[in-house]
Parts: C-alpha cells; sequence; structure tokens
C-alpha cells in the first residue's frame, strides 16, 4: 500500500471548515471523499496528544469506508494556560462547535491567570497531526506548527474556530483577518502538509 500512489482518499473530518483548507491542499489529481455523505460520526478522540488523536480518525474512517483516510488532529495552545486548549481545542466550543463560546473561555481562564495578562504577550501556538491511514494501518503520521501570540480582543470574520484571537508571528492581523488564501500558505495545517506530501 505505502509504494502505491493514491489516487483516491477520503478526508476524515465532520468539520467543514478544515475540509475546505484540507482539499484546497491536495493534488488535483487525487479523488476525494468526504464523510458527509457516508454519514458517519466522529469517533471518540481518546488520545493523549494530536498524534494519537489523529491516527484514532484516520484509522476509524478508513475501516468504516475501506478507503485511504487523510486526517488530521488539531488545536490552540496557549502557553499561559498550560498550554490549553490543545487537545480540548474542539471541546470548548461545546457541543454545538460555538467558538464564540470557545473564545469567551479563553479570555476567561487568560484573566483567572492573570487579570493584568494585556500587559503582556500571550505566547500561543496552532498544531496540526497529519495522518494518513489505510484500514488499521499507519501510512504517515506528521507534525506541523504556527507560533503567535493572542489578541486582546477577537478581530475578523474570516476562517472559523480560534481564528479572530491567533496573531501569526511577525504579523499584525489575526487569522480572522486575513484573507483565506494567505491564512493557508502560513497555518499550521500547511506546514504538516509539506511534511506528508511526499506520501501521497
Ligand atoms: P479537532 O482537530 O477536530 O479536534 O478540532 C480542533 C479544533 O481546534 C477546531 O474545532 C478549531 O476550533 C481549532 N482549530 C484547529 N485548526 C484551526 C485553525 O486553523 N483555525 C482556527 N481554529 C482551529
Amino acid at each position: 500500500m505505502s509504494k502505491q500512489k493514491i489516487n483516491k482518499l477520503i478526508i476524515g473530518t465532520n468539520n467543514k471548515g478544515k475540509l475546505r483548507e484540507i482539499k484546497n491542499l491536495l493534488p488535483k489529481n487525487i479523488e476525494i471523499h468526504s464523510t458527509s455523505k457516508f454519514n458517519l460520526k466522529s469517533p471518540t478522540e481518546n488520545g493523549k496528544t494530536f498524534k494519537e488523536n489523529s491516527l484514532i480518525k484516520s484509522k476509524y474512517f478508513s475501516k468504516k469506508t475501506g478507503l485511504v483516510c487523510l486526517a488530521d488532529d488539531s488545536g490552540l495552545e496557549i502557553e499561559l494556560l498550560d498550554k490549553n486548549p490543545g487537545i480540548y481545542s474542539a471541546r470548548w466550543g461545546g457541543r454545538h462547535g460555538d467558538f464564540d463560546k470557545a473564545i469567551k473561555r479563553v479570555y476567561r481562564e487568560l484573566n483567572k491567570k492573570n487579570k493584568n495578562w494585556k500587559e503582556e504577550k500571550i505566547k500561543a501556538r496552532f498544531v496540526c497531526a497529519l495522518s494518513i491511514s489505510y484500514l488499521d494501518k499507519k501510512i504517515a503520521c506528521v507534525v506541523g506548527k504556527v507560533e503567535g501570540s493572542i489578541a486582546h480582543t477577537p478581530k475578523g470574520k474570516n476562517g472559523f474556530g480560534y481564528d479572530p484571537i491567533f496573531i501569526p508571528y511577525r504579523s499584525k492581523k489575526t487569522f480572522g483577518e486575513m484573507r483565506p488564501s494567505k491564512k493557508y500558505r502560513l497555518d499550521h495545517r500547511f506546514k504538516a502538509f509539506v511534511k506528508i506530501k511526499k506520501f501521497l
């Protein structure tokens, strides 16, 4: 399997924002399937790291569909919050993926840690683990990161999730304020993609 070129795969995510980003990164000659038409729930992500959770997803969706699966697990690590929300990034949005709520929680937790947090640079990074599996077999698993800081207030309507509060290193704008085409080339998913490309 690993020696053959992959010409067809399923993207193992039910998150529309991620699906769009991953689709844009894949070579155009690959036939891409999404989870929506298989009507599959997401598996329980009970791994302890981004890599473990990514592999749980790629193996699960591959076994359910019989297709090679590319899946990611990603999230935002905030230094002052001991790297939280980290692998719990999606869960901070609650059952309905409400990211206004998740962002409010970030600010609440920062205030709890240090009410003068705005006087400091709050270091943070987005992390993405990408994996490719076929049935129960791992073909590849890599990690990409983008370093930056937390904005004092949410800014911008582009993107998804925590994009309005993340300012990548050397930028003045949040991911939420950037053109999607610019964000794609800077972010953690793209960096992981560069590493996994040789397996595709
Ligand atoms: P999971 O990988 O499906 O567990 O979800 C990770 C969560 O991290 C997402 O629901 C988003 O809230 C957040 N996240 C991951 N990547 C990004 C990104 O590029 N921008 C904003 N939020 C992100």
